[in-house]
């Protein structure tokens, strides 16, 4: 197995007021270098594809390939991020890994087990089940629905695909830039995603309170 991994770091942070996410820190270390970090410690991952802001690619001090490391311009949205950096992957890559720089508590198990997937032909993801109750509201906030909520999971990353399988996804899903994450485009192909149970502690980090509860939850880790 030859892996590549993706991470789309080039969302403009609006719902953080604006901050440049991936660099924001937890624990002393930004967004994204908790996430390289992870990716970094596994041999099998020979190219790490980081998605940034254009202007944040050639601003870089280090360069836009630093080792297994390469920093590439994203695009408007997060499903154009990933193709863009879907096209920088050596021919060599045979099994593609996505995670999202929002998530920086993720852990190297998350990792192996939708590799582990991936490796046998099967795409995963990371997601864990949802706990409240679900309602569908029309326009006025009124519920047309309840659904059950046992059928529902909260997709997180990482995710990981065949190569093929997630190039063909794009080729063939309309508006595939409309996707916020790739196991539902290569479901909506066609194809068989697993879901792999994770944990509510790999949290997204979208707005400041975020912030904290991330710190505190790495803190606890950590103990
Ligand atoms: O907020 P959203 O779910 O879209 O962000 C998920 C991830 O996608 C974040 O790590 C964000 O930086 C990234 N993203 C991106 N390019 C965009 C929008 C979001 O790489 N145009």
């Amino acid at each position: 197995m030859n892996v590549g991994a993706i991470i789309p770091a080039a969302g403009s942070g609006t719902r953080m007021g604006g901050a440049r996410k991936a660099f924001l820190e937890i624990g002393g270390k930004t967004l994204l270098q908790h996430c390289l970090d992870a990716f970094l410690s596994i041999d099998e991952i020979t190219q790490i594809v980081v998605a940034l802001p254009s202007e944040e690619v050639r601003a870089s001090s280090n360069g836009q390939q630093r080792g297994r490391v390469r920093l590439v311009a994203g695009g408007a949205h997060r499903a154009d991020s990933v193709r863009a950096a879907l096209n920088h992957l050596s021919p060599e890559v045979d099994v593609v890994v996505i995670h999202d720089a929002a998530r920086p508590l993720l852990t190297v198990r998350m990792i192996r087990a939708v590799l582990d997937c991936a490796a046998r032909g099967e795409s995963a993801t990371i997601a864990v089940p949802v706990v409240d109750t679900l309602h569908r509201v029309d326009a006025d906030h009124r519920i047309i629905e309840t659904p059950n909520r046992t059928q529902f999971w909260r997709a997180q990353t990482p995710q990981a695909f065949p190569r093929s399988t997630l190039i063909q996804a794009y080729a063939r899903v309309t508006n595939a830039s409309a996707a916020t994450d790739e196991a539902g485009l290569v479901a909506r192909a066609g194809f068989p995603v697993r879901i792999i149970p994770g944990d509510a502690s790999n949290l997204k980090i979208t707005t400041p309170d975020d912030v904290v509860i991330a710190e505190a939850a790495l803190a606890r880790r950590q103990s």
